[in-house]
């Protein structure tokens, strides 16, 4: 078999579940490897908690330098009730941060997808949800949580005084909204840009640069403004007629936590963070699960791995242009589903319950 160009690949596990789900995505690295003209090479660090214990530090500087040369990073997820009181330099969480801004990952790609095999796991009627395929790109890296003047002084009268800034340059709304138009090209072509130009001068100037970059560059699809206040209600009214939202940081936040749950479980919900690419083409990314380290369940074979493996399958179609790959993992991936195995966060009556190595198994089983 004739073996492509090498691909680099930087697995974090992290804490708690992070080994487990991120154990999974390594079984799929190796069967590709082993059954696909790829050549997928692996390394892999330890990060947040599990660095802190072993280098008192939560990222060091040789797997800092490692994410920064691998084509595409994939993290379990970090931290953990035993790491809570350190301060806050030597959080686990810490390292995320860090390779969230040195990476300078400016793009968060959030898919709010509601398998129908799954559909009853969401708080709405299932034909407000069955086969919701909703892409949220949420600006991560300016906005209201970086902006400068910030924190709290002391004011007249003994009161005190919380500052916050929003902010935002033209560059910085134009590169994210060629994010949200170059992925609407590749789904149903159709953006909503959410912002409060209505009482925010930050927003108004969102709407413009948005609107401006439309007309330049892509007249082909098409463009609504929403007021963020209105998109939180139209995502629980209507959340069909979205395909790509495109927001700041703030409504990003919030406004794709809130689809996230209508899709049910945290068990399956991938994430992508992309940062410019360079003018060989290159792009420096982080995929990594949206749920956390779930301490109340790591060790017991019990994790749910479909929302990290979703993670390796975005890797694929963004970092490295494997859409033929990512389009064959996602689709094992619903025919383990329709075959009734889950795990047990997802688990209803008529379905079987499986351990997290076994529906890893299953997924590759279907591969084939
Ligand atoms: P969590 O996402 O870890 O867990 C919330 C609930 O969902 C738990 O009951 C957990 O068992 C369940 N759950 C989560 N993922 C699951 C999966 N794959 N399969 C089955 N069940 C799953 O959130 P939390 O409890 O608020 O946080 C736990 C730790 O994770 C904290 O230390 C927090 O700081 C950290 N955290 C890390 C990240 C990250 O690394 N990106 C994100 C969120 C939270």
């Amino acid at each position: 078999m004739i073996k492509i160009k090498k691909r680099k690949f930087l697995l974090l596990p992290g804490d708690g579940i992070g080994p487990e789900v991120v154990g999974e995505v390594k079984k799929i690295i190796n069967w590709f490897n082993k059954n696909k003209s790829l050549d997928f090479e692996i390394e892999e660090e330890i990060v947040g908690g599990a660095s802190y214990e072993k280098h008192g530090t939560p990222i060091t500087d040789e797997v800092f330098y490692k994410a920064l040369e691998s084509e595409a990073v994939i993290l379990g997820a970090v931290g953990g009730p035993k790491w809570d009181d350190l301060e806050f330099s030597k959080k686990p969480e810490r390292a995320l941060l860090k390779l969230r801004k040195e990476l300078k990952l400016f793009a968060n790609l959030r898919p709010a997808i509601c398998f129908k095999q799954l559909v009853d796991a969401s708080s709405l009627k299932p034909d407000l949800v069955s086969d919701l395929d909703i892409m949220f790109v949420r600006e991560l890296t300016g906005g209201i949580y970086f902006g400068e003047p910030r924190g709290i002084k002391p004011i007249d009268n003994g009161e005190r005084k919380g500052i916050n800034t929003h902010v935002y340059t033209s560059s910085e709304i134009e590169r994210v909204a060629r994010v949200a138009f170059e992925l609407a090209r590749k789904r149903n072509n159709k953006v909503t840009s959410c912002e409060k130009s209505n009482v925010m001068e930050a927003g108004q100037l969102w709407k413009e640069e948005v609107q401006l970059l439309h007309e330049k560059e892509f007249k082909d699809v098409e463009l609504n403004h929403m007021l963020a206040d209105n998109c939180a209600m139209q995502l629980v009214r209507n959340p069909k007629q979205f395909d790509v939202i495109v927001t700041d940081n703030l409504f990003g936040d919030m406004l794709s936590d809130e689809a996230a749950m209508l899709t049910g479980s945290l068990g399956l919900l991938p994430s992508a963070s992309l940062g410019a690419k360079d003018k060989n083409g290159n792009m420096r990314s982080l995929y990594e699960p949206v749920h956390g380290s779930a301490p109340d369940i790591a060790g017991k074979g019990i994790a749910n791995p479909i929302a990290t493996i979703l993670s390796f399958a975005m890797a694929l179609k963004y970092s490295l242009d494997l859409d033929k790959e990512s389009n064959m993992l996602e689709k094992s991936v619903q025919n383990v589903l329709d075959e009734g195995l889950r795990t047990k966060d997802i688990l209803s009556k008529g379905t079987k319950e499986v351990s997290t190595s076994e529906i890893g198994d299953a997924i590759i089983s279907k591969l084939q």
